[in-house]
């Protein structure tokens, strides 16, 4: 199949966005920006069509697809039982980096939502998602626009990388901003639980509905604690060399990471850093790359998967990154790269 590549960089094209929303009526795949990462999007309410989307990324069919709506109003239609939690949730950050669990409405096939009975929804910020959800008929399905097991996508290009000839169009709409998934609460249970943490922190959702808590399988180290959102128990957002993260004190990390690189090149490996605008010049051997600066945590949150990305091009035997100190963004950061890492850590 031929790809469509719409570029929207300059803003939105009626043309192709009404073009897009088509494909979207009739069934077929559209990959679009959000404030996030890119989607992978199709008609959430038909089954044959988010099937589609399993078979683009070869996504495991029991992890489940998020639905994104543009309108508030529309969240009736799929979602029952709507806590009171999430009108104050969605007045505080939709659109926004936030995805509320629901239980469904039968209008939600279970091929939406990888056989379960609950609904993951999700209003973007973003001006081409939300144009493509009123122009696609309001309700898209969409996982991140990766093949499964792949860093997801922060810009058109990554998209093309995996997706292209498998799709129908991609909608390019430049880098995004804040470049991680977005946090996924559960409002289904009595207490609001954090299944993936993201942008929008647990301060951030307790200073407006109360007590939250974090999803056990998340940090536990217990291998029979499982996570509860199907698609936080994959290797997920894994750059193809290993990775191993190291912790602890700045200069110490930084001698580490110095002493592994240089083993690693005399056994004849091809060695990637992951440092800081602050460190990067520190490091003599090895491929660096700096993920952003300390100083603002978006800028290394957006950078992030791109840079694993390049080193998968690079073609690096392993990668060795800087453990993060982001108070804000911190949970989301680590967490991400702790999976990435598969869980390797050095405390130095
Ligand atoms: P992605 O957008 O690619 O990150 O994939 C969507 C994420 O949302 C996956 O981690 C899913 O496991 C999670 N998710 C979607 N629907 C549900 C649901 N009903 N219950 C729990 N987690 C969900
Ligand atoms: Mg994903």
């Amino acid at each position: 199949m031929e790809t469509i590549i719409a570029d929207m960089t300059r803003g939105i094209d009626g043309d192709m966005m009404a073009k897009a929303g088509q494909i979207i009526r009739q069934g077929g795949l559209v990959a679009f920006p959000t404030e996030t990462v890119y989607g992978l999007g199709a008609n959430g309410l038909d089954e044959t069509a988010s099937a589609k989307i399993y078979a683009a990324k070869g996504r495991p069919s029991d992890n489940p697809l998020i639905v994104h709506i543009a309108r508030f109003s529309d969240l009736e239609r799929i979602a029952e039982q709507i806590p009171d939690s999430a009108r104050k949730l969605a007045d505080a950050f939709w659109p926004g980096p936030l995805t509320m669990i629901f239980r469904k409405s039968p209008e939600v096939p279970y091929g939406t939502t990888g056989g379960l009975d609950t609904v993951a929804v999700r209003m973007p910020d973003h001006p081409i998602a939300l144009a493509l959800i009123e122009a696609g008929g309001g309700y898209i399905a969409a996982p991140s626009a990766n093949t499964s097991g792949r860093p997801s996508p922060t810009r058109a290009a990554h998209v093309a990388e995996d997706l292209q000839g498998k799709i129908d169009m991609i909608l390019d709409g430049g880098d995004v901003g804040i470049g991680l998934e977005s946090t996924i609460v559960d409002l289904t249970e009595e207490k609001p639980v954090i299944l993936r943490p993201g942008y929008i922190n647990q301060k951030m959702l307790e200073d407006v509905i109360g007590p939250v808590e974090m999803d056990r399988g998340l940090t536990a180290d217990d291998p029979n604690v499982h996570p509860k959102a199907p698609g936080m128990k994959y290797r997920h957002y894994a750059p193809k060399a290993s990775l191993t993260i190291v912790e602890g004190p700045a200069g110490a990390v930084m001698d580490k990471i110095r002493l592994l690189a240089r083993q690693e090149e005399e056994r004849g490996g091809r060695v990637g850093i992951i440092a800081t605008d602050e460190t990067a010049a520190s490091y003599p051997v090895g491929i660096v790359k700096s993920v952003g600066t300390r100083t603002d945590e978006l800028s290394i949150s957006s950078h992030l998967y791109g840079i694993l990305r390049e080193f998968d091009q690079l073609q690096v035997t392993r990668i060795y990154s800087e453990a993060f100190e982001t108070p804000m963004l911190g949970q989301a950061i680590m967490n991400r790269l702790m999976k990435a890492a598969g869980h390797q850590v050095i405390l130095v």
